[in-house]
């Protein structure tokens, strides 16, 4: 048949450097992969590893854990062994972990340039350690963690001064001829955050993870997050993504793969299109809206699904949908492609959508 067309964007991506984190390509356009974090005790080898498992098939492309203790360092070789996902360890205060960290097979370090004073003269054997091992390194600047330095410099976790200690650092490795990084530099603020990433975007290529830090429970992170890489995303900022939320990281993964899927950066797989009903509704959409998402979740095929209250744009939208139902007078117009297949007493309209659903995607390749 035709050759497919790919989907619109909003901007080409900007170019970077590509780095490796094991088996996910960042940057130089790769895919934008997501990212997420355990919150178990990493020295809970079979919590941390079931909790990998849970993202994973959530379609999270790499895992990072904390590595704050030597217990922790000790387990890195059987977590980063047997994680389906690429690791990287989350490295403040002391660099012996980074050397375990790189020992252990980890894909990656991650590293704060605020919290490693001490690091400085160990840089250049770090160099040495992670390109010997194909390891990639994070820098990783946080408001709250900012150099003093810096904050003495700036009087404030500012944009420039993310920028300085991030650049700062990179320098550091870049003296002995290191540059296998990506970047982040993450404010609690949206605005701050994205003003961050598009000067340090403007100051350097190398690849960009981006993350709203401390971004608050679901519902506020979520908001927060999908606003701040909305923003650079559109300008191609953005190679990695973190979602933060206070809640389980298969969430953040949830989260970051629809954010991706929303602006095409990822192909789309179920979407629900549904009408958020008035005063014309006919059927509880809210009801049929969730028992549909319910029942097709996990699907992995795209397919595009439209739930509509009443004739207004119901048929319109359900002819343009793979398929979807317009309901009226206690009835549901049942739409496959763009023809009415059927007409269904409003009691059977989930179960017959989730039937045709399954019967559509039966019949696509999985993407
Ligand atoms: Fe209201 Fe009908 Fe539009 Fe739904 S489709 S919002 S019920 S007019």
């Amino acid at each position: 048949g035709m050759p497919a067309v790919p989907p619109p964007v909003l901007a080409p991506r900007r170019p970077t450097r590509q780095i490796r984190v094991g088996k996910v390509a960042v940057g130089g356009g790769a895919p934008v992969s997501v990212q997420s974090m355990t919150t178990t005790k990493t020295t809970d080898i079979n919590a941390t590893l079931q909790q990998i498992a849970e993202l994973t098939a959530a379609g999270c492309d790499i895992v990072r854990v904390a590595v704050p203790s030597q217990d922790d360092a000790d387990v890195l070789p059987i977590i980063a062994k047997k994680s389906q996902l690429p690791v990287i360890a989350d490295i403040h205060f002391q660099p012996k972990y980074v050397f375990a960290a790189i020992d252990a097979g980890c894909a990656a370090v991650r590293v704060n340039p605020g919290n490693i004073r001490a690091f400085d003269d160990q840089v250049k054997q770090i160099a040495q350690a992670a390109t010997d091992a194909g390891v990639s390194i994070r820098i990783g600047v946080n408001a709250g963690s900012l150099d003093k330095r810096l904050l003495a410099k700036y009087g404030a976790p500012t944009p420039e001064a993310l920028v300085e200690s991030a650049l700062w650092e990179a320098s550091l490795f870049e003296e002995h001829g290191f540059r296998d990084f990506k970047i982040s530099v993450k404010h609690h603020d949206p605005v701050v955050m994205v003003r961050a990433y598009e000067q340090l975007s403007e100051a350097c290529d190398y690849p960009l993870h981006l993350g709203v830090t401390e971004a608050g429970p679901a519902f506020q992170g979520t908001i927060k997050s999908s606003v701040a890489f909305g923003a650079l995303l559109a300008k191609g900022i953005g190679d990695t993504i973190r979602v933060s939320l206070s809640a389980p990281p298969v969430e953040e993964v949830k989260v970051g793969i629809k954010i991706l899927e929303s602006l095409n950066l990822r192909p789309r797989k179920l979407e629900i299109v549904s009408c958020p009903s008035c005063g014309r509704a006919q059927v509880d959409v809210y009801t049929l809206a969730d028992e549909v998402t319910k029942g097709l979740e996990g699907m992995t095929v795209p397919l595009r699904v439209a739930v509509m209250g009443c004739v207004v744009n119901g048929p319109g939208e359900a002819r343009e949908a793979d398929l979807g139902v317009a309901s009226g007078n206690g009835k549901g117009q049942i739409f496959v492609r763009g023809e009415v297949v059927k007409t269904v007493p409003e009691s059977e309209i989930v179960a017959t959508l989730i039937e045709e659903a399954n019967r559509l995607a039966a019949e696509l390749p999985p993407s």
